[in-house]
């Protein structure tokens, strides 16, 4: 096994950090709300021209939040992809909902607008879109339907940051949105999230559930003279040291995303030929979508040529992984929801997904060397007439499918 040349991610980090976890600590308040986290909120809440934003524990958390602010409880229904993260289900699960799967799309891996309307019974209280690679889902004709049938609209936004759909700030456009500050995400506080408010009535009721299901909020702005009980909630605030760290970071936000969308479009470029080639599937950016470089993925021809591809890499250094297993073929899945609809995508296509490195940081000649490494691959496999050697053939076979 060769060394590792090329990491997956590294987690992001601005020197400043350590001068303002230093000065949150002398500030002696290093519990929730405090300088950092205003300013971390602060500043989503103008990027995003949300009513308001909180930093949250996790974009878990954040979600959690989102279920209680919308009412969801045992016996509804929340329509959303099968291809996400656990947390997007759990979310609702929790309150006893069902996570009702509907199909993706081949083209973005999102929720298929189009098959959102059918899923939909009486009990159905909410969408819950998931920007996958912070690529939008088609929001426009999400929120009609939710407008329709009086649903919310939770975006699971945790990989969206800074990306917009036909100019709006994804996670702003339903009724709440979800960020993740998870360290595999463009900015970190290790672990951590923020909830954008659509409504400005949602506000104090948001505060409520964050501060243990109290007005505390109020009564640290000076509004109230005492604090009390009003309804139930938990503790999703963050320290303020975790926030002393992300804030270092958000400082430079536009710089990291300019890095980061120069990473991804050299990928792209270099791999077009393998895709006019036939060989992999780049992927798609629709029309008045602005991502934020959050993720690079090919698709491979099939699960198999997935496989091979990633223990060829791993042979190389470079650290490819694919991506969600998704959720309705797991235990819990099985238990707390249900496919509508066929499985025409959801599996087939998270099946040949892979994800190359990518993080700030992350060097042009190692993104050469990636796609040079792939290329090499499929001029192997694909291409029989362009092996070297007989003797190599046989190595190169047994590399990818021995064992
Ligand atoms: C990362 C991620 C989450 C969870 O974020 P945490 O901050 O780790 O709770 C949820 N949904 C999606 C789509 C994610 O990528």
């Amino acid at each position: 096994m060769e060394e590792q040349k090329v990491h997956f991610n590294i987690p992001p980090f601005h020197p400043k950090a350590f001068q303002y976890m230093e000065d949150a600590v002398l500030r002696q308040k290093i519990c929730g709300d405090g300088h950092y986290t205003k300013k971390c909120a602060a500043w989503m809440k103008s990027q995003t021209k949300s009513a308001g934003a909180l930093l949250t524990t996790s974009c878990t958390h954040a979600l959690e939040m989102a279920a209680l602010l919308s009412g969801i409880g045992p016996g509804d229904e929340v329509i959303m992809p099968s291809y996400t993260f656990v947390s997007t289900a759990d979310a609702f699960v929790l309150r006893g909902a069902t996570a009702v799967f509907v199909d993706i799309r081949k083209d973005t891996m999102n929720l298929d607008e189009t098959l959102i309307e059918d899923a939909i019974t009486p009990r159905t209280k909410a969408i819950a879109p998931v920007h996958y690679a912070g690529v939008a889902c088609e929001m426009d004709k999400i929120c009609r339907i939710a407008e329709r049938y009086q649903l919310k609209v939770i975006e699971d936004a945790a990989q969206a940051i800074l990306c917009t759909y036909h100019g709006r700030p994804l996670g702003a456009i339903g009724d709440y949105g979800c960020y993740s500050f998870h360290e595999t995400k463009n900015f970190s506080m290790g672990e951590g999230g923020a909830i954008l408010l659509k409504h400005p009535g949602d506000i104090l009721h948001a505060e409520i559930i964050r501060e243990k299901g109290t007005n505390r909020s109020q009564f640290f702005r000076g509004e109230i003279d005492k604090y009390s009980w009003k309804e139930a909630g938990s503790s999703y605030l963050p320290s303020d040291l975790n926030a002393a760290y992300l804030w270092a970071q958000l400082e430079e936000a536009e710089a990291v995303h300019r890095r980061r969308i120069h990473s991804w479009n050299l990928y792209y470029e270099l791999l077009q030929d393998l895709e006019e080639a036939g060989h992999i599937e780049l992927p798609v950016v629709p029309e008045g979508c602005e991502h934020n470089g959050h993720m690079f993925y090919i698709k491979a021809g099939d699960l198999e040529e997935r496989t091979a591809l990633l223990r060829y890499l791993k042979e190389k250094g470079i650290s490819a992984v694919f991506h969600y297993v998704p959720l309705h073929s797991s235990e819990a899945g099985q238990k707390y929801g249900r496919f509508h609809g066929q499985d025409r995508y959801t599996t087939r296509e998270s099946s040949r997904l892979l994800r190359l490195p990518m993080y700030d940081g992350l060097k042009e000649e190692q993104i050469r060397y990636v796609v040079s490494e792939i290329k090499q691959f499929y001029r192997y496999t694909r291409e029989p007439n362009n092996l070297p050697t007989a003797p190599s053939i046989f190595k190169i076979n047994s590399k990818l499918f021995g064992k």
